[in-house]
Order: C-alpha cells, then structure tokens, then sequence
C-alpha cells in the first residue's frame, strides 16, 4: 500500500524513516512499511486512532462473565508453561486477589515468555473467554503496571493494525507505545498550518495540541475539540485546492465570446415545443453569462432524470452556433448517443442547422464526410460517443463541448474535448443526473461552477413506488397487463451479475422467456450488453416506436432513455442494485403526462442496508434525499467518480459525516482567497507554507481539471 498521507502538513524533520525512532528498528519499520504504508515520521504521526476505549475501569478475575468485550486485568505472573506438541502455546498462569486465570500466546512465543518472569504485575487487555471453568485471554495486549498506568485516564486510542503486526506486538498497545516516543520527539517540529485568525473565527485549537490530544486525550470535550480541528484542516486544504485550480483556470484561460443569441430567439418564438421551466430558464442564463464573459466556462449541471437537460444544451449549442462557432455533445453509450441524435434532429433540422452522429458504429465512409464537415465548419452540431475525442476529429472552431453523464468519463477524456480548439478551449458544460449531495458536489466539482435544474416540466405526476416479493410475481403481471391494456409501455430490468457474464444472460434469458409465456401477445424487446450495438439499437427504436410494448433489458437503459409512453418500470432483483442506480432506472419512466409506477421486485429475505434502500426508495422521489441515504450507506468512497478526486484520501475526516465542518473549511478557504488570492500576506504564511509542502509531496493536482 502506498503511502497516501498527501495533506501532511509537516515539514523535513517529518520525512525521518520510521526504522530511527526509539524502540522502532529496522525489522518492525519493515513491517510498517509493508502492513501500513508507514515509512516516516509524517505517516505515523498522521496514523490517527479509528476510535477510542474506555480504560479507566479495571476487572477482578471473580467478576468475569461471558458477555464481556475486552476488559482490563492487573495481576501477577505466577507460572509460564508451554503446551502441547508440534503447534505449541504459552500459557501464563496470572492471578489478582480474587482468583486465577490464564493467558495464552500461539505466535510470538519466544519474545513474550521473557517478559513474564513469575512475579511481574502487568495490565492485561483483551476479550475474555470461558474453557471448563477457567477463564483465559488469547493473545492479550500487555503492559507493565505503573502508577501512571494505573491512574491513566479514561480515553485510550485503538489504532487500526494488522494480523502481521500484532504478531510482532505492533497491536493497537504496541502502536501507541511507539506514538508516545514520536510525540514526545516531533511535537514541537509540528507547524501551525492556520492563521491565527482562522482559529479565532472558528474557534479551533492550535495544531499542537490538537496532534497530542487526537492521540494522548485527556478529556473527552478536548478530544473533540482535537478532532474537528484535524477534520477542519484537512476539507480546508482540500477545497483550498479546488478553487485555487478554478481562480488560475478562469484566469488562465479565455474563452472565445458567444453571445450572439439570433438563433436562440428564432427556436424560442417559432419552435419551441413546450415552455421551459424556470429552473432550465435560470440555468440556461447561468450559461450564458459564462459563454459571453471571455473566459472559460467549466459548468456542472446537475439535473434530475426527467428534468430537461438536454433542452437546455440544446439551446446553450444555438448560442455558440449563432456566434459562429460549433458545438458538440458526447454520451457515454451508443444508445443514449443515438436517442439525443434523433431529438436533437428533429430540433435542428426545424432550424435548417447541420447535424451529425458519430459513434463507432458509423462507417467509415460515413466518417469522413462527418471529418471535413466539421474542417470546413458547415457542420455546426456533432452528436456522439468516446468516437468523437479521437484526433482525427478536427473542428474548425468548436465553441462549446457538452459532456452528458459526466460520471463515465474519465478525466482524462475531459482533457482531450479541451484540445479540440488551441485557440480557445471549447466552452464546457457537464450534464449529470447522478444527484450528488452537495458535501460531495463541494469536493469532486469543487472546481467547476455548478448549475442545478431543480423543477421537472409541469404536469408530470410523481411516480408511485412499491415494493413487491417473488411470491406476488401474478398480481404484478397483472397489473402489467392492464397497463399494457390502457396502450402504455412498459420496462422490466434485471440486474447484471458482476462475477459472471453467462450467468448474466441467463438470468436475463429466462425472464424473457417467463415473460413470453406471460404475454404471448404482446411483442417484446430484449436489451443486453452481449449485443451488437446494430441489433441493440434495433430493438431499442421498436420500444421507442411504440412497436413493443415490454422491453426486458439489463441495465444498459439506465441511462438517459427517453420514452415518454413508458409508464411501468419493473425491477428485478432490486435488492443487488445501489441507490442511485435504482433511481436512475425510475427515471426512465415518469416521463410522459400519464401517472407511472416503479415496481420493486425481491426476494423476502433482505439485509438491513437492502432493506433501507427499497424504503428510500418507496418513500420518496426525491434525487437529494436518495444521494443523501446513498452517501450514508456507502461512504464517500465507493460513489461512482471519487477515487479520482483525492477524497478517498482523507486521514480523519468524513465527507458523509462532516458535511458542517466541510462547508466551514469551504467558507474559510474561499474568504482567505477573496483577500489573498496569491497568499502572500504574512499573516497567510502558514497557509503557503503548507500548500508548498502539498505540492511538493503530493501529485501533480494540475493535471485533474
Ligand atoms: P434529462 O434531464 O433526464 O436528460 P430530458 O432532457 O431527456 O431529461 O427530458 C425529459 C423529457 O422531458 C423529454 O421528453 C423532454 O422533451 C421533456 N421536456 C424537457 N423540458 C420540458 C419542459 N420544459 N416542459 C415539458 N417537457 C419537457
Ligand atoms: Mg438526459
């Protein structure tokens, strides 16, 4: 494991090799290195404890009973003995004044049987258990009685450490024995990284103290007050990054002036086919005042399923092409490619604007007309896939880069879209559904602008959720057929298996097959991801034609799909999908003016996190809400997008947890950049000193925008 520790905030004294300090050594710096990632002082001053334990209470070996977790002993050594042939353990036989029990070592034997000279009185931790009538601890840690041990209070650190590690006494004991060394060397080479100030404004302590007591606490209040202070300093640094990257960005960067807005008044008086919402009103401004303000846009807009993003790309692509410039949108899947094409077509073919699609599918022939359509500039709109980051796709002045489900592309391919114009790179706009909670919004867009579209189109009803078991499988075909019946369409998902492709098409295969024998009359469609993307794109456009009424599919429709005439969703196995994929599955339907229903299929037997996933989901329609539970649920980690933030990375604070700390830091970032945007008035100097070190340990975070 690599060491991850890139906000330290500590200086040359702290690169000092683990293996130097006192009672270390070269053989567990080994271990350390390999178990923890700790190779210096700065890794393991920064390996905070996960949490602490009550120590202040001490066990009589008489009041031992079986529900105990770990409890704390002090007795005395009275024999050491090894038992058994072959696989041997120790067992030292102890006793307080109450009675006797034994403690037993199957690894290590060698190194511990010399600290147990009978006579020693030590404090031993660990859970107890019960064989015959004996009571006895395994692997227990240990520690010589001291008065200070003895009168030591009550908060006690336990330290994340390994099999490996407790083998060689690194347990949670072993790892704050060597922290007491370190604190005790490195405390006063510990920097203040916050102005004074800041700690004032937001009553945080000092650095110092809050390094001793988040290891060595000695109130509960203080502890509290070390780790909000750790906490603070992390998200500070973090979203100072951010916007620090969008400040140079916006300066660095013109952004070529589209304000022309000509094409967009003729869409909106003769074309339009409905009235936008205020929410697409307000964002489409948003944009505008971006595209005419010569420098570059880098927007975020997030939106939920059904809420109309992709009008609103449209008519932000009419302002670039009524300003001479052209425009591109890219799509994650062929599909969703394809479907923005066809409505994207019809718009602009109103307009007497050129168009074209692009996606791995086209032929070559095809593509090359596409090529010098977009050379010479007469093709003002391309539609498509990854196809269209390739360099061979050159535009004689893209103006504006759409990026939809900015959730499947890397960064990387961001990067490429920028290159596509040296003059000025393309305005940006990306459109995700994924409601993200703001927390996490703050920190993965931090350095982008966000717009958020949040009111769907009028008239629609919310959709109705249910959840239903295996057993009711009858009444919900049923009710698909009246569905079906009343001339609505209807959508059944199962879930993709990860382990196993084969099994993946099986599942699927014999749901069709049941749902054949079910409606022998209606015509079917079948999606899934063995298909080539003709044949998938075939049967997709007789669902969206309205010539199959059931279109049984993996989850390759998730996103973006749009067939207003679909008013049943049915999901299969619901309890194997996350949150926000059951949610992004909903949206499929929902989307016309009839009222339409989401159908939660599952086995009787759930887990408490399945089981709070479908009530989120039968309760509310809510994208935020759902991104909330989400984030609870699985941590920041695992959210589709993260592991390339950075946030992943965070030693102590947590982005599903600290959401107040988080938009403290954030507040207190932006307002030392507002006064100091360069950092260099003095009483900023810790903050640059800081940001010096980061820079130099860590990544080159240039690169990630
Ligand atoms: P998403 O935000 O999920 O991409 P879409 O852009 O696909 O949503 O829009 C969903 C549906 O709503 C489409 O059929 C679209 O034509 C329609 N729509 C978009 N905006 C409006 C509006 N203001 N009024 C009525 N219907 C709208
Ligand atoms: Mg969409």
């Amino acid at each position: 494991m690599p060491s991850l520790k890139k906000y330290s905030s500590l200086s040359r004294f702290f690169d000092t090799k683990i293996e130097f300090l006192k009672g270390v050594g070269p053989q567990k710096a080994a271990l350390l290195n390999q178990e923890l990632g700790i190779f210096t002082y700065g890794d393991l001053v920064q390996h905070y404890p996960f949490r602490y334990e009550d120590r202040s209470k001490f066990f009589k070996i008489r009041d031992l009973h079986q529900d105990l977790e770990n409890v704390q002993i002090i007795a005395k050594v009275m024999r050491v003995e090894l038992v058994g042939t072959g696989k041997r353990r120790l067992v030292a036989h102890v006793a307080d004044e109450t009675g006797e029990m034994e403690m037993t070592w199957f690894k290590g034997i060698q190194w511990v049987q010399k600290k147990l000279p009978p006579g020693a009185v030590y404090i031993f931790f660990g859970k107890p258990a019960q064989f015959g009538r004996k009571w006895s601890i395994a692997h227990p840690e240990m520690e010589p009685l001291s008065q200070s041990a003895e009168k030591r209070n009550s908060f006690q650190p336990v330290y994340s450490t390994t099999e490996k590690l407790r083998a060689r006494f690194l347990d949670s004991r072993g790892i704050s024995k060597i922290m007491e060394q370190l604190i005790q060397v490195c405390l006063p080479h510990i920097q203040e990284t916050l102005p004074q100030d800041l700690l004032q404004q937001y009553q945080l302590i000092g650095k110092q103290d809050a390094v001793r007591e988040i290891h060595f606490p000695t109130d509960p209040a203080r502890l509290q007050r070390a780790r909000k202070r750790l906490k603070f300093e992390e998200f500070f640094f973090l979203q100072l990054r951010l916007l620090k990257m969008k400040v140079t960005r916006t300066e660095k960067y013109r952004g070529q002036l589209l304000e022309n807005t000509e094409l967009l008044k003729d869409f909106y008086e003769n074309h339009i086919p409905f009235e936008l919402t205020g929410a697409q009103k307000r964002v489409i401004r948003e944009a505008y005042q971006d595209m005419k303000s010569g420098k570059q846009m880098n927007r975020l807009i997030q939106g939920d399923v059904g809420s109309g993003k992709t009008m609103v790309a449209f008519i932000c692509m009419l302002i670039a092409i009524s300003s001479g410039a052209q425009a591109c949108l890219m799509a994650p899947t062929e599909i969703l490619a394809n479907q923005h094409f066809e409505g994207l077509k019809e718009y602009a073919d109103m307009m007497g604007i050129s168009i074209a699609l692009l996606t791995g599918s086209v032929k070559k022939s095809a593509r090359k007309g596409i090529h010098e359509g977009l050379e010479s500039g007469e093709l003002k709109i391309l539609i498509g896939t990854h196809a269209l980051l390739e360099d061979v796709v050159q535009f004689q002045n893209l103006g504006l880069a759409i990026v939809d489900e900015q959730h499947r592309f890397g960064v990387a391919q961001r990067a490429k879209l920028w290159a596509k114009n040296e003059n000025f790179y393309p305005h940006v706009l990306v459109m995700t559904a994924t409601p993200i909670p703001r927390t996490l919004a703050m920190t993965l867009y931090g350095d982008l602008d966000v717009s958020v579209i949040d009111e769907l189109p009028a008239g629609r009803k919310p959709i109705q959720t249910v959840h239903r078991y295996d057993k009711d499988r009858l009444k919900v075909f049923g009710f698909i057929n009246q569905e079906v019946q009343k001339g609505r369409q209807v959508y059944i998902v199962y879930p993709l298996i990860e382990e196993s492709e084969k099994l993946n098409l099986k599942n699927l295969m014999d749901g069709y097959e049941s749902i054949a024998r079910a409606f022998p009359n209606y015509p079917l469609s079948i999606v899934h991801g063995a298909m080539k993307a003709d044949a998938k794109d075939y049967e997709m456009q007789r669902f969206v034609k309205g010539e199959t009424k059931i279109m049984v599919a993996t989850t390759v429709i998730e996103v973006g799909v749009n067939v207003p005439n679909a008013s049943v969703m049915v999901i299969e196995n619901a309890e194997r999908f996350g949150l926000s994929q059951l949610h992004q599955l909903r949206g499929r339907v929902g989307r016309g003016a009839e009222q339409s229903y989401c159908i939660l299929m599952s086995k009787y037997e759930l887990s408490k996190d399945s089981r709070v996933r479908l009530e989120t989901m039968v309760r509310t329609n809510d994208g935020f809400e759902i991104a909330d539970v989400d984030l609870k649920l699985r941590g920041p980690g695992d959210l589709m997008g993260t592991q390339q933030s950075g946030i992943t990375d965070l030693l102590i604070a947590d982005l599903s947890k600290d959401a107040p700390i988080l938009t403290l830091a954030r507040d207190a970032a932006q307002q030392v950049l507002a006064n100091d945007p360069n950092l260099s008035q003095p009483e900023n100097a810790p903050i640059l000193r800081q940001v010096r070190q980061h820079k130099k340990s860590a990544v080159n975070w240039s690169r990630i925008s």
